[in-house]
């Protein structure tokens, strides 16, 4: 039988072909995955550690704040000297966050405080997650216009770094923000928008929490919507044919390359009217894939020798997926399986041989990988550090889980984003410094002056954003 007519979920299906390897080559009834890590950081002299969601990074902040209110916020930073750092859901790979001293949180800052029916914008507290907000939103029947990969970062962390979905059409989430309020080092609130204060309004948009503590954000929104996405595991050939035709007609699409194989997962998103989803909605689960690759990890790891007949085998056996649904449903995947990332953007005209070349590269250099190469489309904007400032990108990411070694191999593939002149995520892992930044991006000046000017003593600089905007620099 055509294991295709069983329609298994892409998820379960790998699983199970991933299960069924190991059963049978080792005679077994099958292995665990790998014991996650039994402990994580441990107090210091009775300071609680911080960190990140994937664990890469750690810090021991001497002070943490949580302002009940603007005031109170206001307060903290006029009596208050030293640094601090503004913590969103702690996603980020980098070390933007880390801190030994104070450690601060706005989570709760929290919902829609305003919204205008007419002009579709919301005026939204900057710790509110984008999982909440997207409830909220859809309570007014209005949505989103695009989605991260998941939704648990809060709307300041996502719009700090530039987080962004996929499709050409549209920008990153700080492409949405028509207004925001920030507290400056010194305790004074400061409102921008196009028309008020737009140079702070430029630099804010995509801050890395360089600027000063973002207490609400205005964004653009639209009338609600639902969604059609659709899976399909494609040969290599016929997948970069299908990417092409794809990004000339600026459809909502992203890929999932497997390395040592070729196979690419094409998921392609396609707004459908509320009657069509309704009739074909069922049960809207979000799966985590990666749940799936961590299964073929582990087979690999036991065999190494089959790791490239489980990457070619394993994804024949995947169905056509579809799900229906609305659209904070379908966007906002659950990822319960930890992992490092990095991710570089390259202008959008050079993504697919760029994308080529990532997976040839580690053919070629036999590199010790198997979780999946993202690729995503992100539409240009006028913000002065996003990585799509006045240029269409295709972003693509590589991953290892969190528990396996993931520098040389990123190494590798920073490699070859920089013969891209790629511009690397804020939030992921990247080894740029200022003179790269000064480079890359043609507002960097305009950015550093602005920066001086809210934050002349550097209270917002950590030890990672020290050699992004170094005192000499
Ligand atoms: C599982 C997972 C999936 C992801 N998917 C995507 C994706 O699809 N697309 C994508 O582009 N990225 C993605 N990312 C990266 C992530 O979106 C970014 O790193 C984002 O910045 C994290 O938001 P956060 O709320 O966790 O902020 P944090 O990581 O806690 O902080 C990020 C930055 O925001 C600053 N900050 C937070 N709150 C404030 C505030 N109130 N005022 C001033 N500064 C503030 C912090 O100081 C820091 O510099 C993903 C990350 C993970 C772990």
């Amino acid at each position: 039988m055509d294991i295709k007519q069983l329609k298994l979920s892409r998820r379960h299906a790998l699983k199970a072909a991933g299960a069924g390897i190991i059963a049978g080559a080792a005679g077994s009834s099958g292995c665990s995955n790998a014991p996650e890590k039994a402990l994580g950081p441990q107090p210091i002299d009775g300071i609680m550690p911080w960190s990140n969601w994937s664990g890469n990074q750690v810090s021991y902040p001497a002070e943490r704040a949580r302002p009940r209110n603007i005031e109170a916020l206001v307060s903290l930073l006029k009596e208050t000297d030293g640094k601090i750092r503004a913590v969103g859901a702690g996603h980020s790979f980098s070390a933007l966050v880390p801190t030994d001293e104070t450690l601060l949180s706005m989570a709760r800052f929290r919902g829609i405080s305003h919204i205008n029916q007419d002009t579709k914008e919301v005026t939204v507290g900057a710790g509110t997650r984008l999982a909440a907000l997207g409830d909220d939103l859809w309570d007014n029947d209005l949505g989103m216009i695009n989605m991260p990969d998941v939704n648990t970062q809060t709307l300041a962390g996502a719009i700090a770094t530039s987080t962004h979905g996929t499709g050409q059409e549209f920008g990153s989430l700080s492409h949405f923000v028509t207004a925001l309020t920030l507290v400056t080092a010194n305790g004074e609130i400061l409102k921008c928008s196009a028309t008020e204060n737009k140079d702070v309004f430029d630099a804010a948009r995509c801050n890395i929490g360089s600027l000063g503590i973002i207490t609400d954000i205005t964004i653009q929104v639209r009338d609600t919507y639902y969604l059609k996405e659709r899976s399909e595991m494609f040969p290599m050939d016929e997948a970069f044919e299908r990417m092409e035709k794809l990004g000339l007609e600026k459809r909502r699409f992203e890929a999932y390359g497997l390395p040592h194989a070729n196979h690419i997962l094409l998921i392609e998103f396609e707004e459908v009217s509320k009657e069509e989803a309704d009739a074909k909605q069922g049960e809207v689960v979000s799966g985590d894939a990666y749940e799936t690759f961590r299964t073929l990890a582990d087979v690999i790891e036991m065999m190494p020798f089959l790791r490239g007949a489980v990457m070619n085998i394993a994804p024949r056996t995947v169905g056509v997926e579809e799900r229906y649904g609305p659209w904070n449903k379908i966007f906002g995947n659950v990822r319960d399986m930890r992992f490092n990332e990095m991710e570089y953007t390259v202008p959008a005209e050079d993504g697919l041989a760029c994308f080529r070349e990532v997976l040839e590269t580690i053919k070629e250099k036999d590199i010790d990988i198997i979780f999946p190469i993202e690729y995503r489309y992100v539409g240009e904007d006028d913000i002065w550090l996003s990585q799509f400032y006045q240029r269409p990108g295709a972003a693509i990411s590589v991953h290892n889980f969190h528990d396996k070694p993931y520098l040389p191999y990123f190494a590798e593939m920073e490699a070859i984003f920089d013969r891209y002149q790629g511009r690397p995520h804020w939030g992921k892992i990247h080894t740029k410094t200022a003179q790269d930044f000064a480079e890359l991006y043609p507002q960097w000046d305009a950015f550093k002056a602005v920066r001086q000017r809210l934050d002349p003593t550097r209270r917002f600089i950590n030890e990672h954003l020290d050699k992004i905007f170094p005192v000499t620099s």
